[in-house]
């Protein structure tokens, strides 16, 4: 595996792949890896005969008390899994590449962007369309793999790359879980061991919510209430929103009928948590894609 620190070697490498008749998958990380990243790499190496794995802890996605400064870095270890992945290239900017003092210009998607995180987090997603942006110009990935845990993100990059006409198409990976259904994240590093405990609420929340749709509930009033009182369970969880939406355009909807977002966000102690699931009238699918 090659180690790239320059957004223009790392296009040259790109372009040298695909002159050489390589199909480029990308999967972009923050690190502190994890087997949710890791499914999203197979996915990728499914398709693609080249594959490109970033690793960058994106300051404008973070806000200004939020936890950028100790977000978790296992870079060594990032290395190794990567390696044992079969990964062609990691590319690893320094914020300073990413970002050159003189640089000015953001993509940002009106709307999806201010819905669900975007509500709590203003300028999260911004940030992610503008690190994104960048990171496809630079890798000119034919697939790009991102995963289900974060279902706005896609929505918000799904938009983008149709709104900006990016020739990349983007594969979703389905929500790897703990045991206990927790989805796994580089955040749960946060949770010390009762908060990791009460964190699996989220899960069975949404869980509760499903099994009632599965059963033809369709109201998505009483589906969200549903998960509230199952998160009011654990007294420990400080809920920040629960919402049904369209997956696409994230507005919330009153039916649930072909496939709607039930989508959750709770800090347990400092750490936010999120996680969702798809809703089907009378048949819903946990984390599908
Ligand atoms: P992050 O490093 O948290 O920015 O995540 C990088 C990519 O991995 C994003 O596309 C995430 O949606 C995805 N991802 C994170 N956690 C999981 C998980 N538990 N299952 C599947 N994909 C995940």
């Amino acid at each position: 595996m090659e180690l790239i620190r320059g957004a223009e070697q790392m296009h040259a490498a790109a372009l040298q792949a695909r002159s050489q008749g390589r199909r480029i998958g990308f999967v972009p990380t923050m690190g502190a890896l994890h087997e949710g990243h890791l499914s999203l790499i197979r996915i990728a190496r499914a398709q693609c005969n080249w594959v490109a794995v970033s690793i960058f802890v994106n300051p404008l996605q973070f806000g200004p008390n939020e936890d950028l400064a100790r977000y978790p870095r296992t870079f060594e270890r990032d290395c190794r899994l990567l390696e044992a992945e079969g990964v062609q290239v990691l590319f690893a900017p320094t914020v300073e590449e990413m970002y050159p003092a003189a640089s000015k210009t953001i993509v940002e998607v009106q709307e999806l962007s201010q819905r669900l995180c975007g509500a709590s987090r203003p300028g999260h997603f911004r940030g992610v369309t503008t690190v994104v942006a960048k990171l496809f110009n630079i890798v000119r990935p034919e697939v790009a793999v991102f995963g289900q845990k974060d279902a706005a993100q896609v929505a918000v990059i799904r938009r983008m790359v149709g709104d900006l006409n990016f020739d990349v198409q983007i594969a979703v990976g389905p929500i790897v879980r703990d045991r206990d259904g927790l989805a796994m994240s580089s955040r749960n590093r946060y949770l010390d061991a009762a908060e990791r405990k009460a964190a699996s609420v989220l899960y069975r929340a949404l869980l509760r919510a499903q099994q009632m749709a599965d059963r033809g509930e369709r109201s998505a009033a009483v589906l969200v209430e549903a998960a509230r009182s199952v998160v009011a369970e654990e007294p420990s969880a400080r809920l920040d929103y629960i919402e049904a939406v369209n997956p696409e355009t994230l507005e919330p909807v009153h039916d649930v009928t072909g496939g709607t977002l039930l989508a959750i966000a709770a800090y347990f102690g400092a750490t936010r948590l999120i996680d969702n699931v798809l809703l089907f009238a009378g048949n819903s699918r946990a984390g599908a894609g």
